[in-house]
This record gives structure tokens, C-alpha cells and sequence, in this order.
């Protein structure tokens, strides 16, 4: 084996506009690079602590359950659904985007029998089918997708679902990736008993390190299971050893990126929380203003526009790779494009945590409008950025 002759990592300038990971800020980024302590050091163990709060703060939680699991939103999402989810128990999941039917696969490997409730690509779930729905298969957990990031469509009316569930004696698993820290989310205030996150979405964080809460209620169901968790590394059980109050070990923290959502977690304290989800509307509402003014228009209908994820639908003709392609190569920017249903026919643009800033959207609109004209699509760039520009100033 030859030795390799790899040059020091120097990665290209990005806009960070796609699905995640969103630009990270660079105070986080320094605290990522902050000299490491044991993952039991008393140092450490208050960091824990620190984390745990902020995390509690920016789900709107008073759950003991709340800890950041390492490894990305999968991995917080699988310890969600595989510690809920017991060998023989029926699971409700959303038939409307890619990451219900994620859910889906996770809940078979976990041993649960799944259930569909359909709503078309981009649009919400309808309560009163989730409702049929419960009526009709009796499930023991109901998984819904707050924010989709595979079709840009917020799924509104979580009250409402959270109390169909309650009523027929359910837990709910919310998928918060896409929503914590960029939309509003209020775990306790809307019986939300299990939500997952990730930190590279709206918590402007690298990814390794996402965040989970439970209900005392949700990890009762975890504790007093006949057959154990099938991954031992997410087994709850396990963690809570760590994380709760004997400080056991049991695998060891990703030290660089717990230190990492501290810093990005005090960013969404020092903003306030409900300051931050304003500031996401803001600056998303110029991105859409801009895009339809340039003659485009979004997917999702305005009542479940989600602003961290903006689906734009392409005009009739034009190659959505040969965009995406033109935007990182001659601007720098990175979105993304369609999934499933929504293949070829969208551009999916992200403007999550330190992306959302005005001069972010300004540069994917002025990139946005070339490689369209370029595509011979007949679009008005200029109006694009004008009505951001008004749009900001409101
Ligand atoms: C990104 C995402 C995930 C998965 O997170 P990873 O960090 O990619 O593992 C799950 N659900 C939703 C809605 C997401 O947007």
C-alpha cells in the first residue's frame, strides 16, 4: 500500500440552502474546537446538565427524559420508534413524505405492525382521518412528521391530533427535525409525548448529537417492557444510566459534538425562542415573496407553508439537476431536489437557523433566476429580489 499524498482539507466556500445541513455558526464551530475532557469528568457532568435544560427549553418541555443521542436525526428517531415500539404493537405513521416511511421501516425492524394514514405528498395529515384512522386499526403509538422535509408541507393542528391519540389511549412520536428551534413547537403545551430532533437543521450545529425528549409517561412504557430494546446502543433503559442520575457508563459521548449543541442551544436562548421562530418566518416569507414575484410558486398551500423548508415548484421544462447543478457550481449554493412523489417536480430550499439571514436569501435568489434563465425559463429575476427586498423591510 502506497502512502497517500492527500492535501490539508481546505472544503469550498457554501451557501448552505438545501434540506440540512444548514451553515453553522461560528461560535459553535469554535466550541467544537475547544480541547476535550473525559466523558465522566465532573466538567463534563455539569455540561450534561447544561445541555439537558437548554434542550428542555428550546422543545418547551419540563421533561426529565431529555438528552441529545449520538449520532445524527436517525439515530434519534430510531431510539424513539425502537424503544416505544414493543414486538406485536400496532404504530400509526403518515403515508405523506419520505420521512413517514422511514418511521415505517423502523417500526418492522422494531417488531411493530404498521398502519397508514394517507394524505397526498405535500399536504398535512387531515385529523379527521387520523381519527378514522384510530377508529379503525386501534394503534398503541401514532407517529406523525411535524415538518417535512421532504415536501415542505407543517403539519398545523398538533393539539387536535395529540388529543385523538390520548383519547384512544396512544402515544405520540413527533418528528421535530425540521421544525425545533426554526417554527413554532411546544412539546408540553401540546401533550407531545416523544419528540426527536437533529442539530443540523434549524439548531445551526453539526450534525452528531440530536435531540430527544420523553414524557414520564412514554419512558414508563420503555422501563416496564417484557423484551428488550433490539439496539443496545440506543436501549434507553441503558442511557438513562448515563444521562440520569448515576452517571454510568455506558458508551461514550461525543464530547465535540455535545460541546457543539451547548453552544448552538445558547444561541437559541440568547435569541429567545420565540424571537427565533419569528425570525424564521421573516426571512423565509422574503425567500417565498421572492420566488413567486420571479414568477414561480410554492407547493404547499400557504395554511401549511413550512418556512425552514421551502418546496418550489419548477417551471414546466426545466431539468431540476441541471439547477441544483448551476447553483453550486457557478454560485456556491447548495439546494436540493425533490423526493418521491415530488421527483423533478420541485426544488427544495432550506432556510434554517444561521441560513436564515437576509443576505442568504438574496444570493439564492440573484443564482436562482440565472441558472433558470440559463434553462430558458421564463422567469423575472429582478422582480424576485425587489419584492424580498420589500418584504424584509415590513
Ligand atoms: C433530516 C431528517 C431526518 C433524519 O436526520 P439525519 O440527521 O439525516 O439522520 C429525519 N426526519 C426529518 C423530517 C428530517 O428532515
Amino acid at each position: 500500500m502506497e502512502r497517500p499524498d492527500v492535501d490539508e482539507l481546505v472544503p469550498p466556500d457554501r451557501t448552505l440552502m438545501g434540506p440540512g445541513p444548514s451553515e453553522v455558526h461560528p461560535r459553535v464551530l469554535r466550541a467544537a474546537g475547544t480541547p476535550l475532557v473525559g466523558h465522566l469528568d465532573p466538567a463534563f457532568v455539569e455540561i450534561m446538565d447544561e445541555v439537558q435544560d437548554l434542550l428542555r427549553y428550546v422543545f418547551r418541555t419540563d421533561n426529565q427524559w431529555t438528552i441529545p443521542v449520538s449520532g445524527t436525526g436517525s439515530a434519534s428517531m430510531e431510539a424513539a420508534i425502537g424503544n416505544l415500539t414493543e414486538p406485536g404493537d400496532t404504530v400509526l405513521v403518515p403515508g405523506n413524505g419520505y420521512f413517514g416511511e422511514r418511521m415505517a421501516e423502523m417500526v418492522r425492524r422494531a417488531g411493530g405492525d404498521v398502519v397508514t394514514v394517507e394524505a397526498p405528498w405535500g399536504e398535512p395529515l387531515d385529523p379527521a382521518d387520523v381519527a378514522d384512522a384510530f377508529d379503525q386499526h386501534q394503534p398503541d403509538l401514532f407517529g406523525f412528521v411535524h415538518a417535512e422535509t421532504s415536501t415542505g408541507a407543517l403539519q398545523p393542528d398538533v393539539p387536535e391530533l395529540t388529543g385523538i391519540a390520548h383519547d384512544h389511549d396512544a402515544l405520540v412520536i413527533a418528528d421535530t427535525v425540521t421544525s425545533l428551534g426554526g417554527v413554532e413547537l411546544r412539546v408540553d403545551e401540546w401533550n407531545v409525548d416523544v419528540a426527536y430532533a437533529g442539530p443540523q437543521k434549524c439548531l445551526s450545529c453539526p450534525p452528531g448529537a440530536s435531540p430527544l425528549t420523553l414524557s414520564d409517561r412514554a419512558m414508563d412504557k420503555v422501563l416496564t417492557r417484557e423484551e428488550p430494546v433490539r439496539s443496545w446502543y440506543l436501549d434507553l433503559s441503558l442511557l438513562q444510566e448515563y444521562w440520569g442520575e448515576e452517571r454510568a457508563y455506558h458508551h461514550t459521548a461525543p464530547i465535540t459534538n455535545v460541546y457543539a449543541l451547548r453552544e448552538a442551544l445558547r444561541l437559541v436562548a440568547e435569541e429567545g425562542i420565540e424571537a427565533r421562530w419569528e425570525r424564521h418566518e421573516h426571512v423565509a416569507s422574503a425567500l417565498k415573496a421572492g420566488v413567486e414575484a420571479m414568477g414561480l410558486a410554492l407547493n404547499p398551500e400557504d395554511d401549511y407553508w413550512l418556512p425552514s423548508l421551502n418546496a418550489v415548484r419548477l417551471p414546466e421544462g426545466v431539468d431540476d439537476g441541471a439547477v441544483i447543478d448551476a447553483l453550486l457550481d457557478d454560485h456556491g449554493i447548495e439546494v436540493a431536489g425533490g423526493l418521491g412523489d415530488l421527483a423533478g417536480d420541485v426544488l427544495r430550499i432550506g432556510c434554517m437557523g444561521h441560513s436564515a439571514r437576509p443576505t442568504n436569501v438574496f444570493a439564492l435568489l440573484a443564482g436562482l433566476g440565472d441558472a433558470l434563465e440559463t434553462q430558458g425559463a421564463d422567469v423575472d429575476p429582478d422582480a424576485g429580489l425587489a419584492a424580498a427586498r420589500r418584504a424584509l423591510a415590513e
